[in-house]
């Protein structure tokens, strides 16, 4: 008898985990261990040819790290999943096991800062190289695949300008060419967008945001075909050993039971915020998802459940106007990283995107003014209020 198929809210709670297989404990159980212990030599020995299933060593697989990695392949409907230490090592083991020396990676037009240093790395050391692009129509794509291309590589929303890419159209165009599409799930997390059913092969998170939600775990995960995992899994995840701890997995086992409950609250008070934002006279520009006017609201609309927690926006002004605005703030907290019950604002091109040069900042969108808020799960009102204070005192 196969198990009934439940719904997302019921999956991120009981998928991936049998109680009867651990002592009928309710919820998961920490293996906080490093090694486990064989019966016999012989065990041992069949256990490292992969003649018998078990546990080895807490690099190669650990229980409750594997509850996690089932529960979060369930989530984003995909075969096999697997957890790193930081959602950094979860994008350099991809790209190192995508990639080879003298290949090309195609970007799309803004990607996490950290994410741009590794490209940069990728591209000095091993002459991998990669282009930028707007990925805005079929043809476009089509010219900036190069015969060398082994891989393209995704944000959406764009961090921190919040434009969109139509996962649908890009992965049409690399599926017909073989090349495999990553995106980084990151802003979505799989409650708001699941890119493996719009035809993308490779999901990475930083479970750090809104998968933990609580901010108090650095860690990654990534979700894929099962031929593809096992060899991320024990190659650069094996060797390289970007591992998560158990008691890091087990709190975002933990975090993950509220992930749809805490994201419609973040996505209620956004919109709310949004709508009091783009009216302010001291604010420019306001980049969100869900704004009826946003170039890409259609795609949003399509391939977006709802438009998600964050909002970016510029103050009028200069740098300095931005900077003394984040310093009115009381409520809100002056910090880089999304996703958790505080609001958080930060100043990209000083604080995530400082690593990118200012020519290339400058393509992405990201100027002095810009900022970017991760609102929280606090009263809309008094984040409101925090904003229009500080608003009043520059
Ligand atoms: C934070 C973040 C990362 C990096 O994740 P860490 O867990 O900090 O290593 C990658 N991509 C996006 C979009 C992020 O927001």
């Amino acid at each position: 008898m196969g198990k009934k198929k439940t719904r997302f809210e019921t999956e991120v709670i009981h998928s991936g985990y049998q109680p009867d297989e651990h002592q009928d404990s309710l919820v998961p159980p920490l293996y906080q261990t490093s090694t486990f212990t064989f019966g016999s030599a012989e065990q041992g020995e069949k256990r490292f040819a992969g003649q018998e299933e078990g546990f080895i060593y807490s690099r190669l697989g650990n229980p409750t790290v594997k509850i996690l990695e089932d529960r979060i392949a369930v989530l984003e409907q995909g075969e096999a999943g697997l957890a790193f230490s930081s959602g950094m090592a979860a994008v350099s083991a991809v790209l190192v096991a995508l990639t080879k020396s003298g290949d090309h990676i195609l970007c799309s037009q803004g990607v996490y800062g950290c994410t741009f240093g590794l490209l940069e790395l990728l591209k000095e050391k091993y002459a991998i190289n990669h282009d930028f692009s707007l990925m805005d129509s079929m043809e476009a794509i089509e010219q900036e695949i190069l015969p060398n291309t082994a891989c393209i590589y995704i944000e959406t929303p764009i961090n921190p300008t919040m434009k969109l890419v139509d996962l649908e159209m890009v992965a049409s165009v690399a599926n017909k060419k073989g090349i495999p599409v990553v995106i980084d799930n990151t802003f979505c997390s799989p409650y708001l967008q699941t890119p493996l059913t719009l035809g993308c092969d490779v999901v990475i998170h930083s479970a750090t945001k809104y998968i933990c939600g609580h901010g108090d775990v650095i860690a990654g995960l990534v979700v894929g075909k099962k031929d593809f995992i096992r060899q991320v899994s024990r190659t650069t995840q094996k060797d390289i050993g970007g591992i998560i701890s158990p008691f890091d997995a087990w709190l975002l086992l933990r975090g993950l039971k509220t992930l749809p409950v805490r994201l419609d609250r973040h996505c209620e008070n956004a919109l709310k915020l949004f709508n009091f934002m783009k009216r302010h006279p001291k604010i420019d520009k306001v980049y969100f998802p869900g704004d009826p006017e946003h170039p890409d609201y259609s795609i949003a609309a399509k391939q977006m459940k709802q438009p998600g927690g964050l909002i970016s926006f510029t103050i009028k002004g200069t740098k300095e106007t931005a900077q003394q605005f984040m310093d009115q703030l009381q409520l809100i907290k002056i910090a880089v990283s999304l996703g958790d019950a505080e609001t958080l604002i930060q100043h990209p091109a000083t604080m995530t995107h400082a690593v990118v040069p200012e020519e290339e900042r400058r393509k992405m969108g990201i100027t002095n003014t810009l900022l970017r808020l991760s609102v929280g799960l606090e009263a809309w009102e008094d984040i409101q209020e925090d904003l229009e204070q500080a608003l009043e005192k520059i």
